[in-house]
Protein backbone atom coordinates (compact mmCIF):
# COMPACT_ATOMS: atom_id res chain seq x y z
CA UNK A 1 0.00 0.00 0.00
CA UNK A 2 2.67 2.30 -0.16
CA UNK A 3 4.30 1.64 -3.33
CA UNK A 4 5.58 4.62 -4.59
CA UNK A 5 5.77 6.56 -1.41
CA UNK A 6 8.92 7.74 -0.19
CA UNK A 7 9.55 7.87 3.84
CA UNK A 8 12.12 9.08 6.49
CA UNK A 9 11.90 7.75 10.17
CA UNK A 10 13.95 9.14 12.60
CA UNK A 11 16.13 6.85 15.19
CA UNK A 12 15.28 3.73 13.39
CA UNK A 13 18.82 2.25 14.03
CA UNK A 14 16.31 0.02 16.49
CA UNK A 15 13.54 -0.47 18.56
CA UNK A 16 10.02 1.20 17.25
CA UNK A 17 12.05 3.18 14.45
CA UNK A 18 13.60 0.09 12.95
CA UNK A 19 9.98 -1.69 13.54
CA UNK A 20 8.10 1.00 11.22
CA UNK A 21 11.13 1.35 8.81
CA UNK A 22 10.85 -2.06 8.01
CA UNK A 23 7.17 -2.87 7.83
CA UNK A 24 7.25 0.30 5.31
CA UNK A 25 9.77 -1.40 3.02
CA UNK A 26 7.60 -4.59 2.79
CA UNK A 27 4.88 -2.09 2.10
CA UNK A 28 6.30 -0.74 -0.60
CA UNK A 29 7.98 2.33 0.29
CA UNK A 30 11.72 3.65 -0.27
CA UNK A 31 12.82 4.37 3.48
CA UNK A 32 15.78 6.27 4.98
CA UNK A 33 16.79 5.43 8.14
CA UNK A 34 18.49 7.83 11.16
CA UNK A 35 19.74 6.88 14.14
CA UNK A 36 23.22 6.03 16.58
CA UNK A 37 24.72 2.87 16.92
CA UNK A 38 27.32 0.50 16.83
CA UNK A 39 28.73 0.64 12.98
CA UNK A 40 27.74 -3.35 12.59
CA UNK A 41 24.46 -2.44 13.85
CA UNK A 42 23.48 0.58 11.76
CA UNK A 43 24.54 -1.74 8.69
CA UNK A 44 22.46 -4.61 9.39
CA UNK A 45 19.56 -2.32 9.53
CA UNK A 46 20.21 -0.56 6.39
CA UNK A 47 21.10 -4.70 4.92
CA UNK A 48 17.70 -5.60 6.51
CA UNK A 49 15.23 -2.55 5.71
CA UNK A 50 16.90 -2.19 2.35
CA UNK A 51 16.31 -6.35 1.29
CA UNK A 52 12.88 -5.31 1.98
CA UNK A 53 13.45 -2.83 -1.03
CA UNK A 54 15.31 -4.68 -3.15
CA UNK A 55 18.25 -3.02 -2.61
CA UNK A 56 21.71 -3.70 -0.84
CA UNK A 57 21.12 -1.21 1.99
CA UNK A 58 18.40 1.92 2.53
CA UNK A 59 19.47 4.57 2.77
CA UNK A 60 21.27 6.57 5.75
CA UNK A 61 21.58 9.86 7.91
CA UNK A 62 23.89 10.02 10.53
CA UNK A 63 22.15 13.03 11.62
CA UNK A 64 22.42 14.06 15.15
CA UNK A 65 19.08 15.46 16.03
CA UNK A 66 19.74 17.68 18.86
CA UNK A 67 21.12 20.03 16.67
CA UNK A 68 18.49 21.90 14.39
CA UNK A 69 20.97 22.56 11.55
CA UNK A 70 21.56 18.79 11.24
CA UNK A 71 17.55 18.28 11.14
CA UNK A 72 17.18 20.82 8.53
CA UNK A 73 20.19 19.18 6.56
CA UNK A 74 18.54 16.05 7.44
CA UNK A 75 15.21 16.81 5.60
CA UNK A 76 17.19 18.24 2.69
CA UNK A 77 19.47 15.02 2.57
CA UNK A 78 16.09 12.64 2.31
CA UNK A 79 14.32 14.29 -0.19
CA UNK A 80 17.67 14.24 -2.69
CA UNK A 81 17.96 11.03 -1.99
CA UNK A 82 14.38 9.88 -1.86
CA UNK A 83 13.34 12.37 -4.42
CA UNK A 84 10.26 13.32 -2.74
CA UNK A 85 9.43 12.89 1.26
CA UNK A 86 6.05 11.74 1.69
CA UNK A 87 5.73 10.34 5.15
CA UNK A 88 8.31 12.01 8.34
CA UNK A 89 7.94 9.51 11.10
CA UNK A 90 9.63 11.71 14.18
CA UNK A 91 10.31 9.01 16.52
CA UNK A 92 13.78 9.30 18.22
CA UNK A 93 13.84 9.75 21.43
CA UNK A 94 15.88 9.66 24.82
CA UNK A 95 14.83 9.23 28.70
CA UNK A 96 16.09 9.96 31.72
CA UNK A 97 14.80 9.64 35.23
CA UNK A 98 14.83 11.69 38.37
CA UNK A 99 13.53 13.85 40.44
CA UNK A 100 13.46 17.37 39.19
CA UNK A 101 15.54 18.58 42.12
CA UNK A 102 18.29 16.24 41.06
CA UNK A 103 17.52 16.25 37.46
CA UNK A 104 20.36 17.57 35.16
CA UNK A 105 19.99 20.50 33.25
CA UNK A 106 22.38 18.83 30.45
CA UNK A 107 19.97 16.34 30.59
CA UNK A 108 16.44 18.03 30.57
CA UNK A 109 18.36 20.27 27.70
CA UNK A 110 18.98 17.03 25.33
CA UNK A 111 15.61 15.36 25.98
CA UNK A 112 13.65 18.48 24.59
CA UNK A 113 15.83 18.96 21.94
CA UNK A 114 15.66 15.68 20.64
CA UNK A 115 12.09 14.31 21.79
CA UNK A 116 10.44 17.54 21.13
CA UNK A 117 12.42 20.37 18.88
CA UNK A 118 13.71 17.91 16.57
CA UNK A 119 9.93 17.04 15.75
CA UNK A 120 9.28 20.97 15.23
CA UNK A 121 12.27 21.64 12.75
CA UNK A 122 11.73 18.52 11.12
CA UNK A 123 7.99 18.84 10.19
CA UNK A 124 8.83 23.26 9.18
CA UNK A 125 11.14 21.38 6.80
CA UNK A 126 8.93 19.00 5.06
CA UNK A 127 6.04 20.70 4.97
CA UNK A 128 6.52 22.66 2.00
CA UNK A 129 7.91 19.87 -0.12
CA UNK A 130 4.63 17.91 1.02
CA UNK A 131 2.24 20.82 0.00
CA UNK A 132 4.14 21.02 -3.66
CA UNK A 133 3.19 17.19 -3.82
CA UNK A 134 -0.27 17.64 -2.55
CA UNK A 135 0.45 14.57 -0.34
CA UNK A 136 1.56 13.88 3.09
CA UNK A 137 1.79 12.03 6.58
CA UNK A 138 3.44 13.06 9.43
CA UNK A 139 3.25 10.58 12.06
CA UNK A 140 5.10 11.56 15.57
CA UNK A 141 5.89 8.81 18.48
CA UNK A 142 5.05 10.30 21.25
CA UNK A 143 4.20 7.98 24.45
CA UNK A 144 1.38 7.65 27.18
CA UNK A 145 3.18 9.81 28.47
CA UNK A 146 2.32 12.58 25.94
CA UNK A 147 -1.15 12.68 27.62
CA UNK A 148 -0.23 11.30 31.57
CA UNK A 149 2.36 11.90 33.94
CA UNK A 150 4.43 9.64 35.99
CA UNK A 151 7.33 10.76 38.70
CA UNK A 152 10.78 11.20 37.58
CA UNK A 153 9.99 12.04 33.94
CA UNK A 154 9.44 15.73 34.28
CA UNK A 155 11.35 16.09 30.81
CA UNK A 156 10.31 12.92 29.31
CA UNK A 157 6.41 13.78 29.94
CA UNK A 158 7.18 17.56 29.34
CA UNK A 159 8.52 16.83 25.65
CA UNK A 160 5.70 14.37 24.82
CA UNK A 161 2.96 16.56 25.89
CA UNK A 162 4.75 19.33 23.74
CA UNK A 163 4.46 16.43 20.80
CA UNK A 164 0.86 16.12 21.30
CA UNK A 165 0.05 19.66 21.19
CA UNK A 166 2.50 20.29 18.22
CA UNK A 167 0.86 17.97 16.54
CA UNK A 168 -2.60 19.02 16.94
CA UNK A 169 -1.31 22.15 15.44
CA UNK A 170 0.10 21.24 12.43
CA UNK A 171 -2.63 19.05 11.91
CA UNK A 172 -5.48 21.98 12.02
CA UNK A 173 -2.58 24.31 9.87
CA UNK A 174 -3.16 21.76 7.07
CA UNK A 175 -6.36 20.34 7.41
CA UNK A 176 -7.66 21.45 4.08
CA UNK A 177 -4.55 19.93 2.22
CA UNK A 178 -3.84 16.02 1.85
CA UNK A 179 -1.43 16.05 4.86
CA UNK A 180 -2.38 14.80 8.01
CA UNK A 181 -0.30 14.79 11.31
CA UNK A 182 -1.01 12.18 14.13
CA UNK A 183 0.47 10.91 17.57
CA UNK A 184 0.68 7.57 18.43
CA UNK A 185 1.41 7.11 22.40
CA UNK A 186 2.35 3.73 23.61
CA UNK A 187 2.25 2.64 26.56
CA UNK A 188 5.29 -0.09 27.27
CA UNK A 189 6.81 -1.53 24.20
CA UNK A 190 8.89 -4.48 24.31
CA UNK A 191 12.19 -3.10 22.96
CA UNK A 192 15.67 -4.29 23.97
CA UNK A 193 16.30 -1.16 25.93
CA UNK A 194 13.16 -1.31 28.15
CA UNK A 195 13.47 -5.19 28.42
CA UNK A 196 16.85 -4.83 29.97
CA UNK A 197 15.35 -2.66 32.82
CA UNK A 198 13.94 -5.97 34.36
CA UNK A 199 16.13 -7.94 36.12
CA UNK A 200 16.83 -4.82 38.04
CA UNK A 201 13.93 -4.25 39.09
CA UNK A 202 13.07 -8.01 40.10
CA UNK A 203 16.44 -7.62 42.12
CA UNK A 204 15.36 -4.45 43.86
CA UNK A 205 12.04 -5.64 44.97
CA UNK A 206 13.22 -9.38 45.83
CA UNK A 207 10.50 -11.03 43.34
CA UNK A 208 10.88 -12.84 39.60
CA UNK A 209 11.05 -11.27 36.52
CA UNK A 210 7.65 -12.07 35.78
CA UNK A 211 6.20 -10.38 38.88
CA UNK A 212 8.57 -7.40 38.31
CA UNK A 213 7.08 -7.09 34.86
CA UNK A 214 3.46 -7.29 35.36
CA UNK A 215 3.55 -5.53 39.15
CA UNK A 216 5.63 -3.10 38.80
CA UNK A 217 7.01 -1.94 34.78
CA UNK A 218 3.69 -2.35 33.94
CA UNK A 219 1.62 -1.41 36.78
CA UNK A 220 0.19 1.13 34.93
CA UNK A 221 -0.80 -1.14 32.21
CA UNK A 222 -4.05 -3.53 32.44
CA UNK A 223 -3.03 -5.58 30.02
CA UNK A 224 0.14 -6.67 31.86
CA UNK A 225 1.53 -7.51 28.75
CA UNK A 226 4.13 -5.54 26.63
CA UNK A 227 3.24 -3.72 23.41
CA UNK A 228 4.90 -5.10 20.56
CA UNK A 229 6.92 -3.38 17.75
CA UNK A 230 5.11 -4.59 15.18
CA UNK A 231 1.94 -3.30 16.67
CA UNK A 232 3.26 0.13 16.93
CA UNK A 233 4.46 -0.50 13.18
CA UNK A 234 1.04 -1.83 12.38
CA UNK A 235 -0.54 1.89 13.68
CA UNK A 236 2.28 3.86 11.57
CA UNK A 237 1.47 1.77 8.94
CA UNK A 238 -2.68 2.33 8.89
CA UNK A 239 -2.16 6.17 9.18
CA UNK A 240 -0.16 6.37 5.87
CA UNK A 241 -2.23 3.65 3.87
CA UNK A 242 -6.02 3.57 2.20
CA UNK A 243 -9.04 5.91 4.13
CA UNK A 244 -7.10 7.32 6.67
CA UNK A 245 -7.49 10.94 5.44
CA UNK A 246 -9.50 11.66 7.94
CA UNK A 247 -7.56 11.07 10.69
CA UNK A 248 -5.58 14.24 11.64
CA UNK A 249 -4.49 15.74 14.65
CA UNK A 250 -5.21 12.89 17.05
CA UNK A 251 -3.55 11.45 19.67
CA UNK A 252 -3.48 7.38 18.89
CA UNK A 253 -3.38 5.57 22.37
CA UNK A 254 -1.80 2.12 22.00
CA UNK A 255 -0.89 0.92 25.66
CA UNK A 256 -3.35 -1.82 27.05
CA UNK A 257 -5.44 0.31 28.73
CA UNK A 258 -3.58 2.81 30.37
CA UNK A 259 -5.19 5.80 30.04
CA UNK A 260 -8.55 4.49 30.78
CA UNK A 261 -7.67 3.10 34.06
P1 LIG B 1 15.42 2.95 21.20
O1 LIG B 1 16.42 3.45 22.18
O2 LIG B 1 15.43 1.52 20.80
O3 LIG B 1 15.49 3.83 19.88
C1 LIG B 1 15.74 5.21 19.90
C2 LIG B 1 16.34 5.61 18.57
O4 LIG B 1 16.62 7.02 18.60
C3 LIG B 1 17.66 4.91 18.26
O5 LIG B 1 17.72 4.61 16.88
C4 LIG B 1 18.70 5.97 18.61
O6 LIG B 1 19.93 5.81 17.92
C5 LIG B 1 17.97 7.22 18.17
N1 LIG B 1 18.52 8.44 18.75
C6 LIG B 1 18.75 8.74 20.06
N2 LIG B 1 19.31 9.96 20.17
C7 LIG B 1 19.43 10.45 18.91
C8 LIG B 1 19.93 11.67 18.36
N3 LIG B 1 20.44 12.65 19.12
N4 LIG B 1 19.92 11.81 17.01
C9 LIG B 1 19.44 10.83 16.21
N5 LIG B 1 18.93 9.67 16.68
C10 LIG B 1 18.93 9.49 18.01
O7 LIG B 1 14.00 3.36 21.81
P2 LIG B 1 12.50 2.96 21.43
O8 LIG B 1 11.93 2.33 22.63
O9 LIG B 1 12.39 2.27 20.13
O10 LIG B 1 11.85 4.42 21.34
C11 LIG B 1 11.48 5.05 20.14
C12 LIG B 1 10.48 6.17 20.44
O11 LIG B 1 9.31 5.61 21.03
C13 LIG B 1 11.00 7.22 21.43
O12 LIG B 1 10.57 8.51 21.03
C14 LIG B 1 10.34 6.81 22.73
O13 LIG B 1 10.19 7.89 23.61
C15 LIG B 1 9.01 6.29 22.23
N6 LIG B 1 8.33 5.38 23.16
C16 LIG B 1 8.92 4.20 23.56
C17 LIG B 1 8.23 3.36 24.44
C18 LIG B 1 8.81 2.04 24.91
O14 LIG B 1 8.25 1.45 25.85
N7 LIG B 1 9.87 1.52 24.33
C19 LIG B 1 6.97 3.75 24.90
C20 LIG B 1 6.41 4.94 24.47
C21 LIG B 1 7.10 5.75 23.59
Amino acid sequence: ILTGRTALVTGSTSGIGLGIAQLYAEAGARVMLNGFGKPEEIAKARAEVGAAMGVAEAPYSAADLSKPDAVKQMIAEAEATLGSLDILVNNAGIQFVAPIEEFPDAKFEAIMAINFASNWYAIKAALPGMKRRNWGRIINIASAHGLIASPEKSAYVSAKHAVVGLTKTVAIEVAQTPITCNAICPGFVRTPLAEAQLPALAKQFGVSEEVALKEHLLAHQPSKRWIEVDEVAQMALYLCGPGSGGVTGAALSIDGGWLAN
